[in-house]
């Protein structure tokens, strides 16, 4: 115990001097924990990023370091479980299970050359490409599906939307410019249809309101009377659509 103390306090030495350093918290696996003074920081807070599950932990100038290991000891078992459910990285390979709209679907090698969602599964052709084959499936029914939903949305407001791109931002799940045109993630698709749809009249909503007022929120109410339900659903779930990675497989090192 003391000597975990002693080696921790000079971590935190050296960031009373650098201002951000890295802790690993012993374990299976261990956690590397970024460690950030702040002069804004009045208290402390740690943090798992959504994007890429990087762990900080913001402490204030003055704090005292046993305070701030007490805090990490503390909340150990959350920040663990917190990792294991939402960060577990899965990759998109024949064999694994893809959401689409909600439902998990199997991917399986295809006969044909094509890449397609047919009879309730995904068809990649075999090869070490079926991680971007499947984005790229993915990225087109997300289209076909943002675009229908934010053109029927923006009926309803009896506005104009402009180009419509998707994207695959880490902080975001949308955006509208003042122009009317919207970005979306591709990712919106492994998500429930709902969600989808909620996250379409979201941005919709800003071409009568480019703020989150009330104003705002009363619009995606109207648009989407439960919206709230699902904007929960994203705050809660939007990690795990972000965790699944969809890669080139590195081929094994042949022998000859
Ligand atoms: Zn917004």
């Amino acid at each position: 115990m003391l000597g975990d103390d002693c080696r921790l306090l000079r971590t935190i030495d050296l960031v009373t001097k650098k201002r951000l350093s890295t802790h690993i918290l012993p374990g299976d696996p261990p956690v590397e924990i970024a460690l950030k003074r702040s002069h804004r920081a009045t208290r402390f807070s740690l943090r798992v990023s959504r994007a890429d599950g990087r762990v900080s932990l913001s402490l204030p100038v003055w704090a005292p370091e046993t305070e701030a290991l007490a805090f990490l000891r503390a909340r150990e078992a959350w920040l663990r479980g917190h990792l294991a459910h939402a960060l577990a990285v899965q990759s998109a390979q024949i064999g694994a299970w893809v959401p689409i709209c909600g439902t998990p679907r199997e991917v399986v090698a295809g006969q044909s050359r094509a890449t397609r969602f047919r009879d309730g599964r995904i068809e990649v052709p075999d090869g070490p490409r079926a991680g971007p084959r499947i984005r790229a499936l993915l990225a087109a029914l997300a289209r076909e599906r943002l675009t229908q939903a934010a053109q029927l949305h923006a009926a309803k407001l009896g506005r104009d939307i402009g180009r419509i791109t998707l994207r695959d931002p880490r902080s975001r799940w949308g955006s509208c410019t003042s122009k009317g045109d919207l970005m979306f993630s591709w990712r919106l698709i492994m998500a429930p249809s709902a969600v989808l749809d909620y996250v379409a009249a979201h941005e919709v909503a800003h071409l009568a309101e480019m703020n989150h007022s009330a104003a705002f929120w009363q619009v995606c109410q109207h648009l989407r009377p439960d919206y709230e339900i699902h904007r929960a659903w994203l705050k809660r779930h939007g990690a795990t659509l972000l965790a699944w990675r969809f890669d080139t497989m590195q081929e094994p090192p042949s022998c000859k």
